[in-house]
């Protein structure tokens, strides 16, 4: 698509010089222009988000042509994967987080930051609806509306309660630093409290029952902090409390981490019994009260409560409020996030990316345009294709769809491609022909397995990357196309599709031990991965800053043991 749209209204420039037009197309919703900087070559860009995905793509983003305007509630990124660590101390809030300012200050792309949310997306007359923060007004006016040529949406996911009743109110979430600091305050609460010497034995016991709900990665890595904080620390600074600890992990499958590797599910399980960690596993939580869990066995359906000192909900993801209404307007309702192609394009929107937790490249239009693409190699409509074809076609359809390129190589489909590869040349192979349905129904049985890539960080931060090297070489690559032949229409692709690398995942386990899988399949579980995990997130630190505060941290609980102030 051109790039013709000339820039209308500019982003706010430092709070300086900022002019307010109420106006009709905005519903009466100051528009916010700046009277000065106005460089109307430049296309603007709008970032919504400032978590993994959105980050990413203003690191990696380098042409100066573009003016961006970031716009998100939160003005630092916060480092997810050490959350769970805040949570007991092991590391501070400040050392995982960095100021969204401080990462782009020396950029030689124009980008400024809004401390705001945006509520509605209207993609139509490409206008954004923002709300700056409660304490941060604009002359009184807290809305404003933010006009833009490219929309790169990396707003996340919100915790999922599944509308279990009671758990918004009486659950503690693990989502963001917030959430994770109020955990921590909360823990050295409940040992407080049960130290009060009004308490009798089983007052004790309820107020040091944690119960976390959810053996995904979170909730296993913050029962496995938890534990260590209250052998390593608590015990010994609340001497006679240890013997009334209780921590339950509720897991509603039949396994904890059951997107790892059986080895590393067998490993965790047992290393949590031995641990003391209750693990209940096929166990549904239905209901939360002020005072007690509620599961239902998943087995035989049987209910019953359990009162607890605090409860930790970490279940998965949810759409955001603004995402749904979008979702609702572009006709992709019903969804659990908003469908883009290979290109991260949202689906019927032109100019708007969605990236990270928020997005999911769609499947379904996969299928579609895989049937398509065998139908027109299909000449004579036999059903059949020789393998050379065949071999064609799946080159095709590889290279325009990754992921199924992923799939065939790590799934039963290997042999295909392998007879197909190896038949390059071979005449008398070449002219065995092969049924078209049959590869095509292996393919959609596989189709959910396909179908999302995990909402992770590493998966948000190569889409930020992705996106803003696109967006480095839009014109280069108008002229020179690098994508495959387009099917719809002529000519190539201006890009490639975006291809995830899975870079392997850990799952810390508490007591200096790690469970790692690697690509490959390669796991490794143990005190080495222990220190492979605590390279690698090292490494992954955003700036110099954080790496050095998250390293300081980790040595002084090595030497000081955490900190158990409740402030
Ligand atoms: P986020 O990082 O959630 O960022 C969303 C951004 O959008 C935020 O800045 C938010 O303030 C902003 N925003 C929200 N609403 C609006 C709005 N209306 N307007 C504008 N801006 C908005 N992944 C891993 O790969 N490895 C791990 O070890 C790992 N551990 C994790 C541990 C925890 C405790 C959690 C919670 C997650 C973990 N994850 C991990 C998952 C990872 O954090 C997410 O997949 C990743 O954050 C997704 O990136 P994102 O940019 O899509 O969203």
């Amino acid at each position: 698509p051109s790039i013709s749209r000339l820039l209308v209204l500019v982003t706010v420039s430092g709070g300086s010089l900022v002019a307010y037009a109420d106006a009709g197309p905005t519903n009466g919703v100051p528009s916010i222009a700046s009277t000065a900087n106005v460089d109307e070559k430049k296309k603007k860009v709008v970032v919504l988000g400032t978590g993994w995905a959105g980050t990413s793509f203003l690191k990696n983003i380098k042409d100066p042509s573009y003016e961006v305007q970031v716009i998100s509630p939160r003005n630092y990124f916060a480092f997810t994967p050490l959350l769970p660590s805040v949570t007991c101390g092991t590391v501070e809030a400040r050392s995982i987080v960095e100021p969204i300012r401080n990462l782009v200050r020396k950029k030689r792309v124009d980008i400024r930051f809004n401390e705001a949310e945006c509520y509605k997306i209207d993609a139509e007359n490409r206008k954004l609806y923002c709300r700056s923060n409660e304490n941060n007004n604009l002359n009184g006016k807290k809305e404003f509306v933010v006009d833009y040529d490219y929309l790169v949406i990396a707003v996340g996911a919100q915790v999922n309660t599944f509308n279990t009743p009671g758990v918004v109110e009486n659950c503690h979430f693990l989502k963001e630093v917030e959430d994770a600091q109020r955990i921590r305050r909360t823990v050295i609460d409940c040992f407080e409290r049960a130290s009060l010497p009004t308490l009798d034995e089983e007052d004790r016991k309820k107020i040091l029952h944690f119960a976390i709900v959810g053996g995904g990665p979170t909730g296993v890595e913050f029962a496995a902090e938890l534990h260590d904080f209250v052998n390593e620390d608590l015990v010994k600074l609340y001497p006679g409390l240890q013997e009334f600890v209780k921590i339950t992990l509720l897991e509603a499958g039949d396994h904890i981490l059951n997107m790892f590797d059986k080895r590393i599910t067998t490993f965790a399980e047992e290393k949590f019994r031995r641990d003391g960690i209750d693990v209940k596993t096929g166990s549904m939580v239905i209901k939360v009260t002020d005072k007690e869990i509620s599961t239902k066995e998943m087995k035989n359906g049987e209910i019953s409560s359990m009162p607890y000192g605090m409860t930790v909900w970490s279940t998965g993801i949810g759409t955001r409020p603004i995402i749904k209404d979008f979702m609702t307007q572009i006709g992709q309702a019903n969804r659990r996030a908003l469908a883009t192609d290979e290109w991260l394009r949202v689906e019927g929107c032109d100019n708007v990316y969605a990236l990270g937790d928020c997005a999911t490249i769609n499947q379904r239009k996969v299928m579609e345009d895989i049937s398509a693409i065998f139908s027109k190699a299909d000449k004579d409509n036999s059903g059949t294709l020789t393998v050379k074809e065949f071999q064609e076609v799946i080159d095709d359809i590889c290279e325009r769809y990754p992921q199924v390129e992923l799939y065939l190589k790590n799934k039963q489909m290997h042999n295909i491609v392998d007879l197909l590869k190896g038949s390059k040349g071979d005449v008398a192979k070449e002219s065995i022909e092969l049924d078209i349905e049959e590869f095509k129904s292996a393919l959609s049985q596989v189709d959910s397995q396909m179908k999302n890539l995990p909402a992770t960080a590493q998966v948000a931060a190569q889409q930020g990357a992705y996106l803003a090297h696109c967006f480095n070489r839009m014109e280069e690559c108008e002229k020179y196309p690098e994508g495959p032949l387009r099917f719809r229409g002529s000519g190539r692709h201006r890009f490639r599709a975006f291809r995830y690398k899975h870079l392997g995942q850990f799952a810390p386990l508490g007591g200096e031990q790690t469970a790692a899988q690697l690509p490959g399949d390669w796991v490794s579980i143990g005190h080495s991965s222990q220190w492979l995990w605590y390279s690698v997130y090292a490494s992954k630190q955003v700036s110099w800053r954080t790496r050095a505060l998250v390293v300081t941290d980790w040595t002084r609980r090595f030497i000081f043991g955490r900190d158990s102030s409740r402030i």
